[in-house]
């Protein structure tokens, strides 16, 4: 797909490549720092869903650098190594898990937690949406595990149908909260950033990974009063930075043609890899109709 459509279309995708970025994604993460200083006196980082490591590879040169700074990066996935971030093959919904992140801390807590991750999409509106906001509760439930008092957490958000629930359960925890929307995630994307700073739980609040917080028995498009949280909307990224919605010429500004540069981390073992394999060697099955099925579908053909 890079190189006849996307690649050359999609600035964000195009510069990550030039500069050395493993996803696009990185752009999102720089312009989230520049609105709020995220990376200001962060020694332990933690990035969830962090394959194939963009956001990790900005931890390790925002933070790496400081003496004593730490980055921990966990996914599913397999990523490739990463210089000064510690790699935890792992699912962000277990215990173990926060067991883990915690370990390489030496018992010490993250003074940040980021999480950019997203569950396979399946099409299905609203099954993604809910799926995506599960996925963050878990990193939040994740983050109660290994964050600091007075810590930040910075995760992706759909604005869908669960939003004014997550934002009132994110305030739960937090003194402030922020849906931030950086230039380079597009417009038509239903796409966010939740920031949240200054942790802050109830007190006796004890954290439990077993428990899930999306509750859909709960209508909470009847909250009321300071129980309907209405969070801030910050758009963040310098405005001359490009619009991510747009499609690039290919000719560049210095008159020079373009020329392909392939991915600086393809994903090591994607979970599509096999289905390529078997698609070049004509081996994917195809999905056959029954037969009734393709005749009623012809019969039922307007005439
Ligand atoms: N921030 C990354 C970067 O900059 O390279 C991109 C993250 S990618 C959009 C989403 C990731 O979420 C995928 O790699 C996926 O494996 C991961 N993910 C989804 N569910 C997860 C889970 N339960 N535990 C850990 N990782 C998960």
């Amino acid at each position: 797909m890079g190189r006849t459509s996307k690649d050359k279309r999609d600035v964000y995708y195009r510069l990550a490549k030039e500069n050395g970025w493993r996803a696009r994604s990185a752009f999102k993460l720089l312009q989230l720092d520049e609105e709020f200083n995220l990376f200001q006196g962060v020694k332990r980082a933690v990035d969830l869903c962090a394959a194939p490591g963009s956001w990790s590879q900005v931890l390790s040169q925002k933070i790496g650098g400081q003496s004593s700074g730490q980055v921990v990066a966990v996914d599913l996935q397999a990523m490739a190594p990463l210089p000064g971030v510690i790699q935890i093959q792992g699912d962000i919904t277990k215990l173990s898990t926060a067991k883990e992140i915690i370990q390489h801390f030496e018992g010490c807590p993250a003074d940040l937690v980021v999480c950019d991750g997203a569950p396979d999409v399946t099409g299905l509106h609203d099954v993604d949406d809910y799926m995506q906001a599960q996925l963050l509760l878990a990193a939040l439930n994740i983050a109660t595990h290994v964050l600091k008092l007075g810590g930040c957490f910075v995760a992706k958000i759909f604005r869908g149908r669960d939003v004014t629930l997550l934002y009132s359960q994110l305030r739960i925890f937090f003194s402030s909260v922020l849906c931030a929307k950086p230039k380079s995630s597009r417009n038509s994307s239903i796409e966010a950033f939740a920031v949240c700073q200054g942790y802050d739980p109830p007190e006796g609040f004890i954290p439990d990974l077993t428990r899930p917080l999306l509750d859909h028995s709960y209508d909470f498009n009847e909250l009321h009063g300071p129980a309907r949280f209405i969070v801030p909307f910050v758009a963040c990224g310098d405005l001359s930075a490009y619009d991510s919605d747009c499609s690039y010429p290919l000719d560049l500004e210095d008159g020079s043609e373009y020329k392909y540069t392939p991915p600086t981390q393809p994903p090591i073992a994607p979970p599509y890899q096999e289905a390529c394999k078997l698609k070049k060697n004509g081996q994917l099955a195809k999905e056959s109709l029954p037969k009734e099925c393709s005749i009623n579908k012809v019969d039922n053909l307007p005439q």
